[in-house]
C-alpha cells in the first residue's frame, strides 16, 4: 500500500483577516495545524507545531510511539516559544497528525481538528473533538442540536502548547485499497456537514487538489467563518509490502470510545496517577498530616475552602484541605456543589485560575462559584 495522491488546500475565509491555520502535506507525514491566540500567537503557535511536524526525523520506534513523540515534540516547542514571549502567552494550537506506514495508517490528535476516512463512498470521522461541547455531548449532557448554538462551542479541551507536556489520542488503521483520508480544521467542518463532505468528496476525488479546493468553497459558500484547511491523502494497493506492519495497532473502536479525561478533574482523580509512594512513606506522610492537623488546629480545616469538581465534574466548594489520606479518607468536604456548573463548561484559563487548590474563606470561593455559573448561564 501507499500513497497515490495527495493536496492540502488553506483558506483564511471570509471573515477572519489572518490564517491561523497550518498544514504537512509530505508523504508519509501529513498534519493540520489550528491556531490560538492573541494579536498573531495563533499564526505563530500552529506555524511553529507544523514546522516541528515537518522537521521530525522518523525513527525505529513503532507508529504510535512515534506519532505521539512527534506531537509532543510540536507542543515542546510552542510551549517553550510562549514561555520565553510575553506577547504569545497562552498560545495554543490543535494538531492531528497521520503517519502512513505500510498499510497502516496512525492517527495522532489533540483539539478540535479531525481525521476523516472516505471508504468505500461512506465517510467516517475518526477523531473525537477535544471542545467543551463534545464533552457535554459525549457525557449526554447536550444533545448535539444543542451543541450547535452553544455559546461556548469554540472552547477546547485540549491543545498543543498550553502546558509543558500533552495527552494526546492515538490509533491506527489498517488501510484498505482506495482509502481516502481526509485532515482539516473546524473551519470545514462547522461549515459543511459531513454529508455534504462526502458527497463533495465522492464526486471529486479523481483529481484530489480540485477536490481540497471544492470543500474551501463549500465552506466559503457556507459563510467562511473561520479559517479552512484540508488535507487529502490517498492510499492505493501498490509497492508489496516488504517491512514488517508495526503490531502496535489499537482498536479503533475502542480508543473511539473511551471517554477522554476532563482536565479539571484533577482533583478527583491526581491520586491514581504517577508514581504510588510506598506504603511505609505513606503511612509516614499520614502521620505527619495528623499531627500537622493537630497542630494546626479544627480552626483551619473549618475555615479553609478551595473550589474542585464532583466525581461526576459538578463544580464545587470544599471545605478543608485539598489532600486525601490513605485508606481514602478526605480532608475536605463539599459544601456547596453547583446545581448545573460542569467543569468541562469552564474555559482553560478558568479551570488553570480555580483549580489550583488555593485556600480561601467560604465567602470568597461560593462567591466565585456563582460568577462562573452566571458567566456560563448568563
Ligand atoms: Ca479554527
Amino acid at each position: 500500500m501507499s500513497v497515490i495522491a495527495s493536496s492540502a488546500s488553506t483558506d483564511t475565509g471570509r471573515r477572519r483577516r489572518r490564517n491561523e491555520d497550518a498544514f504537512v502535506c509530505e508523504p508519509p507525514l501529513f498534519a493540520v495545524a489550528d491556531g490560538m491566540g492573541g494579536a498573531q500567537a495563533g499564526e505563530v503557535a500552529s506555524r511553529l507545531a507544523a514546522d516541528s511536524v515537518r522537521e521530525a526525523k522518523l525513527g525505529d520506534l513503532p507508529s504510535p510511539e512515534q506519532t505521539v513523540e512527534i506531537i509532543r515534540e510540536a507542543n515542546r516547542r510552542v510551549y517553550a516559544y510562549s514561555s520565553e514571549n510575553a506577547s504569545t502567552r497562552g498560545m495554543g494550537t490543535t494538531m492531528t497528525v497521520a503517519l502512513v506506514e505500510g498499510s497502516v495508517v496512525t492517527i495522532g490528535h489533540v483539539g478540535d481538528s479531525r481525521a476523516y476516512l472516505l471508504r468505500e463512498d461512506q465517510l467516517t470521522q475518526l477523531t473525537q473533538d477535544h471542545s467543551l461541547v463534545a464533552e457535554l455531548v459525549r457525557s449526554g449532557r447536550l444533545s448535539p442540536k444543542e451543541a450547535e448554538s452553544h455559546p461556548r462551542r469554540s472552547v477546547i479541551t485540549r491543545a498543543l502548547g498550553t502546558e509543558s507536556d500533552v495527552e494526546v489520542d492515538v490509533f491506527s488503521i489498517r488501510a484498505q485499497n482506495g482509502d481516502l483520508f481526509l485532515l482539516c480544521s473546524d473551519g470545514l467542518t462547522s461549515m459543511v456537514s459531513d454529508e455534504e463532505i462526502a458527497k463533495l468528496l465522492v464526486a471529486a476525488r479523481a483529481d484530489l487538489d480540485s477536490a481540497g479546493e471544492k470543500l474551501v468553497a463549500a465552506a466559503n459558500q457556507a459563510g467562511g467563518e473561520d479559517n479552512i484547511t484540508v488535507v487529502l491523502f490517498e492510499l492505493e494497493a501498490g509497492e508489496p509490502e516488504t517491512e514488517e506492519e508495526p503490531d502496535q495497532k489499537l482498536d479503533v473502536a475502542k480508543t473511539l470510545t473511551e471517554a477522554d479525561a476532563v482536565p479539571a478533574l484533577k482533583l478527583a482523580t491526581q491520586s491514581s496517577r504517577g508514581h504510588r509512594p510506598r506504603r511505609a512513606t505513606l503511612i509516614a506522610l499520614a502521620f505527619v498530616f495528623l499531627l500537622a492537623l493537630v497542630g494546626l488546629g479544627v480552626f483551619t480545616v473549618s475555615t479553609a475552602h478551595f473550589i474542585g469538581a464532583e466525581p461526576d465534574g459538578r463544580v464545587a466548594v470544599y471545605q478543608g484541605l485539598p489532600f486525601d489520606l490513605p485508606g481514602g479518607v478526605h480532608l475536605y468536604r463539599p459544601v456547596r456543589v453547583s446545581a448545573r456548573l460542569y467543569a468541562a463548561q469552564l474555559t482553560l484559563s478558568e479551570r488553570r485560575r480555580y483549580f489550583n487548590n488555593d485556600l480561601h474563606s467560604y465567602g470568597d470561593t461560593t462567591r466565585e462559584l456563582s460568577r462562573l455559573e452566571g458567566a456560563v448561564y448568563p
